[in-house]
């Protein structure tokens, strides 16, 4: 197992099956474009493939299947299928919702147990502004429908200062009454906001302001958190618990644990930093070709994690996903 001087390794492997989105979330697309599959993406087999040369080679214990929208990709059923057999501690998938119910039998087929869900407003045309694509009705049925198959729910919400901080109560209301635990995440220096200061500190909104707002209503108190959790989780005696992925505040670049894959075959050790390693020629190598090589671009990737604080990356988060 490959382990750093600060003691980090990688224990969570993120995979952005494809880069194709079916929103443009402005965030996260600038232009307004919506992504279309990169022309060099990997197959699922070959996706399948480096995932099992990572547990291997990196000691992955849990995968994200993440994107771009994992589920507009006509990869999704072959990769779940084949990472099914692996023998993982945890399997998860993060969506923007929007094809959720279409999909809810093939994923609970393929065992996905926990499904993160973005959604940044409960007001439909706020989320027409915010997402510009999609259609709130059909995520939240989605959810509805996820949720009675039995699904571990949670939601993600980028508060933006001017769009949809006077969403903060709602959803969290929402999510409160139903079971789903929400996860606020602070904006994040990465694309087009990592070179645009202005814009950035225009949207961003902090932990303390957000702790301020639901203090307004609810008392909460500081919960447990596993040791390489990116969130700081909060309980409301009584009502549920709620989180903040909090990358300006309380930085956790320490303990972090992550890996991504991108669908094109890059492996990527930190958010923040450009340095990308291709390993998309070792998945046709045989396992005893592969595994030194790829363990050699594992050093460096781990070497690419911050120390303390994520600073951000030019990287589109649909390149390598959330
Ligand atoms: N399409 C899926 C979805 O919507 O969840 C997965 C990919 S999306 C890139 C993953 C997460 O990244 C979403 O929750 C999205 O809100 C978040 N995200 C994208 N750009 C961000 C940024 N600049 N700051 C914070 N979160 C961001």
């Amino acid at each position: 197992m490959i382990v750093d001087r600060q003691g980090r390794r990688f224990r969570n492997l993120r995979i952005s099956l494809t880069s194709a989105c079916n929103y443009a979330c402005t965030y996260c697309v600038p232009n307004g474009k919506r992504l279309v599959a990169a022309q060099d993406e990997l197959s699922a087999e070959a996706m399948a493939r480096g995932v099992a040369y990572l547990i291997e080679a990196a000691g992955i214990e849990r995968l994200r299947i993440t994107g771009g929208e994992p589920l507009v990709s006509p990869k999704l059923e072959a990769f779940m299928t084949a990472v099914g057999q692996m023998g993982l501690e945890d399997i998860s998938l993060t969506t923007n919702g929007q094809l959720l119910a279409k999909k809810l039998p093939l994923l609970v087929n393929a065992g996905i147990r926990r499904l993160n869900v973005s959604l940044d407003t409960l007001d439909a045309s706020a989320f027409r502004g915010i997402a510009r694509g999609g259609d709130l009705a059909t995520v939240l049925d989605g959810m509805n429908e996820a949720s009675a198959a039995g699904m571990k729910i949670k939601v993600n919400m980028v508060p933006l200062r001017g769009q949809n901080l006077d969403q903060v109560m709602p959803l969290l209301d929402y999510c409160l009454e139903r079971g789903y635990e929400l996860r606020f995440i602070e904006l994040m220096r990465m694309g087009h906001l990592a070179n645009d200061s202005n814009a950035f500190l225009q949207q961003f909104v902090s932990l303390q302001q957000l702790l301020s707002l639901i203090g307004e209503r609810y008392e909460y108190l500081q919960a447990d958190a596993p040791v390489d959790a990116t969130a700081v989780r909060y309980e409301i005696p009584g009502q549920g618990h709620f989180g903040v992925i909090a990358n300006e505040s309380v930085p956790f670049c320490r303990t972090c644990s992550r890996l991504r894959l991108s669908s094109t075959g890059w492996l990527h050790g930190c958010l923040s930093s450009s340095n990308r390693h291709y390993i998309g020629d070792l998945l046709d190598k045989p396992r005893h070709q592969a595994l030194p090589a790829l363990q050699r671009l594992l050093v460096k990737a781990l070497g690419d994690k911050q120390e303390v604080a994520f600073s951000g990356g030019a990287t589109v988060m649909k390149i390598i996903g959330g």
